[in-house]
C-alpha cells in the first residue's frame, strides 16, 4: 500500500493529546497536512501510512498542543518591570495609563512582536489580546505567525485610536474587516472593565459583538475596589452588573473573576460565561484569589491567563500552570485541589473554549497543529513518569524546542524562523529609552 502524502511528519518520544480521553502515545507520529493534523499515533503507524515532505524527529521529546494564553496584553512587555509592587487601582490609574495614552502603532507593534517571541518561546500558540491600537498586534501576530483573538480596548474616555465611543466601534468594525478570512487572527468587542466604561458602552459593545457574531472580552470582579465602585455607581456588584445588561453569555470571556459570591458562580455556569484566571498577575497586584475549585464544580468553563508582562511580569504558560495549581492548593489548604491534568486542561482545551476556537487545544485529527514540543533531556524533566505532572510542576518556558502554529514553525532550537530577532532585539532596547523618559516625565 502507497503512503499518504502530507507536509510534515513528526516523531516524539510522547505526544500528549489532551484528546477526551486525554490518550498520551509513546514514540508517537504526528501527520501534518495543509496546517491542520491528518493523523496522530504510534510512530509506526504513522510512519506505515503517511509520507511526509519534511520529517521532523524530536527525538526525547514530550509534544503538547501549543498552550492557550487566554488573557494578556501582549504589548505590554515594552513596560515590563517599570512599575512593581503596587495595588492595581494606582497602578493602573497612575502608572500605566499614563504612558499609554502616549503610545504610538510603531510601539505597540514592537511590544506585541516581543511578546509573540516569548510565547512562541515558552510553548504557547494562541492568545486572547487586549490593548489600544490593536490593530498593529494583529500585524505582529500576523507577522510572527501566531494564532490571536485580537481586540481593541474599549473605554468611556478617548484614547490615541478613537475619540469616542462611535469611533471605537469603527475600529472594530475595520479590524473585523481586515482579518475576518485569515486563518489566525480573529477580531473580538473589549470594553475594558465596569470601572472604566459606561452602561451605554457595555450595552451598545455586546450589541456590536453579536451583530458581528464575534467574542466579547472584558475584566471583571478583578479586586474588592471594583466591587466597591461598581455597588456605589451602579447599585450592583460587577456580575450582577453585567447580567443586568445582557453581557454574560457563551460569547463572553471573563477575565479574573476574583470577587464572586457563591451565587455569581452559579450564574457564570448558568449562562456560559467563560472565565480566564490569572493567578500570578492576581498575586502582584494582590487582587486576591480566584475560586477554581468552586468554578470548576459549579461547571464554569476555565482557561489560564497571563494578563499583560507588568503584572506577572513574564508571559510564560508553562509558570502559570505551576503557579494555578500551588495557589489553589495553599489557598484551600487541600492538596487535592486543581491536580496537574485539570491545570493542563485550563492551559489547553480551556483557553480553546475561552477563545471561542474549536479545533485547537488538543492533538487530534482535524485539529488545527499547533503544537509544543518539551524537551525531556533536559536535567530538571529527568525521570519521567507523569507528562501532566512534568508540563505543571517540572517545566518551565525555557525547556521549549519547537512551537508550531498551523503547522508552521515558529520557534525551534534558539531560533525564530519568521522574525529578525536580532533586529528586534535592537529595536526593543531604543524603545526602552523612550518608555522609561516618559515613565520618569510622569514624576514617578
Ligand atoms: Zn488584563
Amino acid at each position: 500500500m502507497s503512503r499518504r502524502a502530507c507536509d510534515t511528519l513528526i516523531r516524539a518520544d510522547r505526544i500528549v493529546t489532551q484528546n477526551d480521553e486525554r490518550t498520551i502515545i509513546e514514540d508517537g507520529g504526528i501527520a501534518i497536512a495543509a496546517g491542520r493534523i491528518a493523523a496522530v499515533g504510534p510512530w509506526m503507524e504513522i510512519d506505515a501510512a503517511w509520507q511526509g515532505e519534511t520529517v521532523m524527529n524530536l527525538g526525547r521529546s514530550m509534544v503538547l498542543p501549543g498552550l492557550v494564553n487566554a488573557h494578556t496584553h501582549a504589548s505590554m512587555t515594552l513596560m515590563r518591570g517599570l512599575a512593581d509592587d503596587l495595588p492595581l487601582m494606582e497602578w493602573i490609574t497612575q502608572h500605566i495609563f499614563p504612558v499609554e495614552q502616549k503610545l504610538t502603532p510603531e510601539l505597540v507593534r514592537l511590544g506585541a512582536t516581543l511578546a509573540c517571541c516569548e510565547m512562541a518561546r515558552t510553548g504557547t500558540t494562541a492568545f486572547y489580546d487586549m490593548y489600544l491600537m490593536e490593530q498593529a498586534v494583529a500585524e505582529a501576530a500576523d507577522a510572527t505567525g501566531m494564532r490571536a483573538v485580537v481586540g481593541e480596548v474599549i473605554f468611556s474616555f478617548p484614547t490615541p485610536a478613537y475619540a469616542n465611543l462611535d469611533a471605537a466601534c469603527d475600529v472594530v468594525r475595520a479590524m473585523h474587516d481586515t482579518y475576518r478570512n485569515n486563518d489566525r487572527i480573529r477580531t473580538a468587542v473589549m470594553p475594558h472593565a465596569v470601572y472604566t466604561t459606561t452602561p451605554e458602552l457595555l450595552t451598545r459593545t455586546a450589541k456590536l459583538a453579536e451583530e458581528l457574531d464575534i467574542p466579547l472580552h472584558i475584566h471583571l470582579a478583578e479586586t474588592t475596589t471594583e466591587t466597591a465602585q461598581c455597588m456605589e455607581k451602579f447599585g450592583k456588584r460587577p456580575v450582577a452588573y453585567l447580567d443586568s445588561l445582557g453581557l454574560l453569555s457563551p460569547r463572553t470571556l471573563a477575565a479574573h473573576c476574583v470577587d464572586l459570591t457563591d451565587d455569581e458562580i452559579r450564574r457564570l455556569a448558568e449562562t456560559g460565561t467563560r472565565v480566564a484566571h490569572n493567578p500570578e498577575s492576581n498575586m502582584k497586584l494582590a487582587s486576591g484569589i480566584a475560586r477554581v475549585r468552586d468554578m470548576a464544580d459549579a461547571g464554569v468553563v476555565l482557561g489560564l491567563g497571563t494578563d499583560g508582562a507588568c503584572s506577572n511580569n513574564n508571559l510564560d504558560m508553562f509558570a502559570e500552570m505551576s503557579t494555578c495549581a500551588l495557589l489553589q492548593k495553599v489557598a484551600t489548604m487541600d492538596p487535592t485541589v486543581a491536580p496537574a491534568q485539570q491545570v493542563l486542561d485550563m492551559a489547553t482545551r480551556g483557553g480553546a473554549a475561552c477563545l471561542n476556537w474549536p479545533g485547537i487545544g488538543s492533538i487530534e485529527p482535524g485539529n488545527l497543529a499547533d503544537i509544543t514540543a518539551l524537551d525531556l533531556d533536559q536535567p530538571g524533566l529527568m525521570p519521567m513518569y507523569n507528562p501532566a505532572s512534568h508540563a505543571v510542576y517540572a517545566a518551565s518556558g525555557g525547556d521549549v524546542r519547537m512551537t508550531m502554529v498551523g503547522g508552521e514553525v515558529v520557534y525551534r532550537d534558539g531560533a525564530f524562523p519568521k522574525v529578525d530577532y536580532p533586529a528586534l532585539l535592537a529595536e526593543v532596547r531604543s524603545a526602552a529609552a523612550w518608555v522609561r523618559k516618559q515613565f520618569e516625565g510622569n514624576g514617578k
